[in-house]
C-alpha cells in the first residue's frame, strides 16, 4: 500500500514534470539551436520554470498536509523538504545566471551590464531580491553551517521564503516567453493556486481553528526530574481532539516571553479526552528556560497532531519500545493505549542514572498487564537492575523473542542508528521497526 502511494504521489510529480517541460518545449524549443543566446535564454526559461515548481513543492512537503503526513510521516517529509531544496537552488542560481548571459550575448552587453539592464529597464529588481533570499536560505540550511546557527536564527530567516515567493511571482507572466501560451499561463496559476490551498488550511488555519474550538491552556506543570518537566493540559471539548499515542504536536505557549517560538512534542499519555500532557526535557536554550517562565494559565496553539509513530503500522501483536533518555514521551503512551488493548509488550529503558528515569513508577504500574518493562542504566553504580547500554546483545536476551515483535525505537541519533544496526544484525526486517526522530 505504502509502495503503490509513493509511487502514485511520484507520478504525480513526474508528471507536472512532464507538462512544464512540453510547454517549455513548444515556445521555447526552437530557441535551443538557433544561436548561442538562445541557448542560454530557452536554457534560462526552463530552469526558472522548473525552480518555481520545485519551490511550490516545498511548500506542499513542509504544509502539514494530513494525508501526506499520513502516508509518508512528518521525518520523511521533512527529509524530502530538505532535499527538495538543494535541488531547488541549483535551479534558481541557473535561471538568472542563463538569462543574464542569453540576453547579454543578444545585445552584446557585458555581464553586469545586462544585470543593471535587467534591474532598471526590465524592473525585475524584486526578482533578484527574491533570488538572494533563496540563495541565503539554501545556504544557511546546509548541515554544516546550519549547526553553528540557533534553530530560531534559522527558521525566521526561513520563514523569509515566503516574502520571496511573493517577490518571485509578479515578473513570472508577465515577462516569462513560455506563458505567452494562455492554456499554460492558466496550468502555472492552478499550480500556485493547489499549493497554496494546501499550505494555508493544514499550516495556518487549522491551529487557530484548533485554538478556538479547545481554548489550550497550561494546567499544571509538574517537574519529573532536575532537567524535565511535565506539562499538563486543559481545554473545551477535549474529548473531540482526538490524537494517536506516540505522535507529537507543536506547541506555542501564548505568554509574552514564550510567544516567539513553536516547538514540537510528542503526548506522553494516551488520549483520555479531558487532558493532554507533554513532557520536556531541557536540551537548549528554549526548553531550559520554559520551566522559570512557563506560568499556569498560559494559554497554548497547538499544531497537529502529527506523525505515524503509532499503533495502525504495526503487523505483528508483540511489540518492543526501546526508548533513550526523554525519547521515552512517545513510547509511554504507545504502552498504556496497547497494553490496554492487550498487546504484548516488552519496554527497554535506557537512562544514566536512576534520577534520569522518568514515568518510572507509570511504566511499573502499566507492566502489570501484558508488559514487561526492564529500565538499563549506563552510569549507576549503586543500580541493581540492567547495567550497560542496550544493544544487540541485551535484545537477544531481555527480548528473546524478537524475532516475533515490531520495534519502536525513540532516543539520541546515535543509539537509534546502532539499535537499527542491531537489528538488521538480527535480521529484522526494517518494515517491522519504526523510530521517531527528535531532531532534523
Ligand atoms: C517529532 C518530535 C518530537 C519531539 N518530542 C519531544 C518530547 O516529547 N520531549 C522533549 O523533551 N523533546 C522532544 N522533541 C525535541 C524538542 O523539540 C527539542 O528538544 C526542542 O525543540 C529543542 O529546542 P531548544 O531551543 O531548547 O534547543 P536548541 O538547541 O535550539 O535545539 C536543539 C535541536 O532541536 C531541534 N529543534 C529546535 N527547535 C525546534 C523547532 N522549533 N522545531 C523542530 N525542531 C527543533 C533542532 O534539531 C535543534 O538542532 C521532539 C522533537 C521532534 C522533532
Amino acid at each position: 500500500m505504502f509502495c503503490m502511494k509513493k509511487t502514485g504521489f511520484i507520478l504525480i510529480f513526474l508528471a507536472n514534470l512532464g507538462v512544464i517541460f512540453t510547454a517549455w518545449w513548444l515556445q521555447s524549443g526552437s530557441l535551443l539551436l538557433s544561436s548561442q543566446a538562445g541557448l542560454f535564454i530557452a536554457l534560462g526559461r526552463i530552469t526558472g520554470l522548473v525552480a518555481v515548481y520545485l519551490i511550490l513543492w516545498q511548500l506542499i512537503l513542509i504544509g502539514r498536509v494530513r494525508f501526506l503526513e499520513q502516508t509518508f510521516g512528518f521525518d520523511r517529509l521533512s527529509l524530502w523538504h530538505h532535499f527538495n531544496g538543494f535541488a531547488a537552488w541549483t535551479f534558481i542560481f541557473l535561471h538568472p545566471l542563463f538569462l543574464i548571459v542569453g540576453y547579454g550575448l543578444n545585445s552584446q552587453n557585458t555581464f553586469l551590464g545586462q544585470v543593471a539592464n535587467f534591474l532598471i529597464a526590465w524592473e525585475l529588481a524584486p526578482a533578484f531580491i527574491a533570488v538572494m533570499i533563496f540563495l541565503i536560505t539554501i545556504v544557511l540550511s546546509w548541515g554544516a553551517i546550519q549547526k553553528y546557527l540557533k534553530y530560531e536564527v534559522w527558521y525566521y530567516i526561513h520563514l523569509l521564503t515566503y516574502l520571496a515567493i511573493i517577490l518571485a511571482f509578479g515578473h513570472q507572466l508577465k515577462l516569462g516567453g513560455d506563458f505567452q501560451q494562455k492554456l499554460f499561463a492558466a496550468y502555472w496559476l492552478v499550480l500556485y493556486l493547489e499549493a497554496l490551498c494546501l499550505l494555508i488550511p493544514y499550516r495556518f488555519i487549522k491551529p487557530l481553528y484548533l485554538f478556538w474550538r479547545h481554548e489550550f491552556y497550561v494546567d499544571k506543570v509538574i517537574k519529573e526530574n532536575d532537567q524535565t518537566i511535565s506539562v499538563y493540559l486543559r481545554g473545551k471539548n477535549l474529548e473531540q481532539f482526538k490524537f494517536q499515542p506516540g505522535q507529537f504536536a507543536i506547541f506555542r505557549f501564548l505568554s509574552f516571553n514564550l510567544i516567539g517560538e513553536a516547538h514540537p512534542f510528542s503526548f506522553s499519555q494516551a488520549f483520555n479526552g479531558q487532558e493532554l500532557r507533554i513532557t520536556i526535557k531541557a536540551l537548549g536554550d528554549y526548553t531550559t528556560k520554559l520551566p522559570a517562565k512557563l506560568k499556569v494559565g498560559t494559554k497554548v496553539l497547538i499544531d497537529g497532531a502529527h506523525g505515524i509513530f503509532t499503533p495502525q503500522r504495526t503487523t505483528n501483536q508483540k511489540l518492543a519500545f526501546i526508548a533513550g533518555g526523554v525519547g521515552i514521551t512517545p513510547l509511554r503512551a504507545l504502552a498504556e493505549s496497547e497494553s490496554k488493548n492487550g498487546r504484548d509488550i516488552v519496554i527497554l529503558y535506557g537512562a544514566t542514572k536512576t534520577s534520569d528515569l522518568i514515568f518510572k513508577a507509570e511504566l511499573e504500574k502499566i507492566a502489570i498487564t501484558n508488559c514487561r518493562f526492564t529500565p538499563v542504566l549506563s552510569a549507576d553504580e549503586s543500580w541493581l537492575g540492567e547495567k550497560g547500554r542496550i544493544d544487540k546483545n541485551k535484545i537477544i536476551s531481555l527480548i528473546p523473542d524478537y524475532a516475533e515483535r515490531d520495534f519502536y525505537l525513540c532516543g539520541p541519533g546515535p543509539m537509534m542508528a546502532s539499535l537499527r544496526a542491531s537489528l538488521k544484525e538480527l535480521r529484522i526486517n526494517s518494515r517491522y521497526v519504526y523510530f521517531e526522530k527528535f531532531s532534523l
